[in-house]
């Protein structure tokens, strides 16, 4: 048992690296004992060095694994080879070790199961789900300045308008023969025709109603990256047996859709955990910009692991490799 996360450190000052920080919300770390064995894991994208929100994450898998007697993997979600570096990936190990947040098994790279999101893909494509979106970047943009009252997101940004959703065929099929590039979108009201209502369970919110519309028909794969990090992560998540996701709460909406695609491929339905977020004083999420707050900063500057989780309110215990199996009550 850790101690010192009953006790959330709400507005407490706390200083790393030259500058002042909070643990925003304060920990809202909770041992998740219910007498069930959780899969859990950590999957960070190499495109930067860890920093502390990324320490507060991985620690929240890690216990939630490890005070349950169950596992706790490590993901690396690099995808996008344009923007992920095998330096980072490198790093990301590295630091996790340093922590001493030790993972069970293989560390599962995305960029080498790019064959299981495209059969995924074309499971989908054949129930008639997807569409393509011959839309650049920039038009969709434009799109969205002009269509009249376009639609929002739940953190108020505006949505895909659908301009490629009722193409006829032929007008589809000759873009394609002439070579104009195209991403995927899913037809989230012709998904949900066919699965019915859904919902899902947070161990914060408690049951969801699965409202995937709220997100539009997100893109689930592109010319230049053949895998959106939805598709990806469903997959996985139910590849790796992962039976608690634990994550940030600035996905909880993407949940909407992952269960929707759960329904559509026949996965099985993990539960999930949205945890708080740590930020610095002003409230800003901690970004990779915050290069300050990263833990090779931090290290170089003499830190030790319990000086890091005490930055973040998680009190000074360091995770201690014999919690493993271990239940507590
Ligand atoms: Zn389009």
């Amino acid at each position: 048992m850790i101690a010192g996360h009953e006790q959330p450190h709400r507005d407490r000052a706390l200083t790393a690296g030259g500058e002042t920080i909070v643990a925003l919300r304060g920990a809202d770390f909770v041992p998740l004992v219910e007498g069930t064995a959780h899969v859990t894991r950590f999957a960070p994208s190499p495109t930067g060095y860890l920093h502390l929100g990324h320490a507060y994450a991985a620690r929240f898998a890690f216990e939630a694994a490890r005070l349950s007697g169950g596992r706790f993997l490590l993901r690396l979600e690099d995808i996008d080879p344009q923007r992920c570096r095998a330096e980072f990936a490198a790093a990301i190990l590295e630091d996790l070790r340093w922590l001493g947040l030790f993972w069970d098994g293989g560390v599962v790279r995305q960029s080498e199961r790019m064959a299981l999101y495209r059969q995924a893909l074309d499971r989908l494509r054949g129930l008639g789900v997807l569409y393509p979106c011959f839309c650049t970047r920039k038009q969709v943009r434009e799109e969205i300045d002009e269509a009249q009252g376009a639609p929002h997101g739940p953190a108020g940004e505006r949505l895909y308008p659908g301009t490629c959703r009722d193409l006829g065929e032929d007008e589809r099929r000759a873009r394609i023969r002439a070579g104009t590039p195209f991403a995927w979108r899913l037809h989230v009201e012709r998904a949900l025709a066919l699965t019915g209502p859904l919902s899902w369970y947070d161990v914060r919110a408690g049951w969801v109603e699965a409202e995937p519309q709220l997100l539009g028909d997100v893109v689930l794969a592109r010319k230049d990256v053949p895998a959106s990090y939805h598709l990806a992560v469903t997959v996985d998540d139910a590849a790796q047996g992962v039976t608690l996701v634990t994550r940030g709460e600035d996905l909880f909406h993407a949940t909407h859709i992952h269960r929707l695609l759960q329904a559509l491929l026949g996965l099985p339905v993990p539960r999930w955990y949205h945890h708080n977020l740590i930020g610095d004083r002003d409230g800003r999420r901690m970004a990779k910009r915050t290069g300050a707050l990263t833990l090779r900063h931090l290290r170089a500057r003499g830190a030790t692991p319990a000086a890091v989780w005490q930055m973040i309110g998680l009190g000074s215990d360091v995770p201690s490799p014999a919690c493993a199996g271990v239940s507590s009550p």
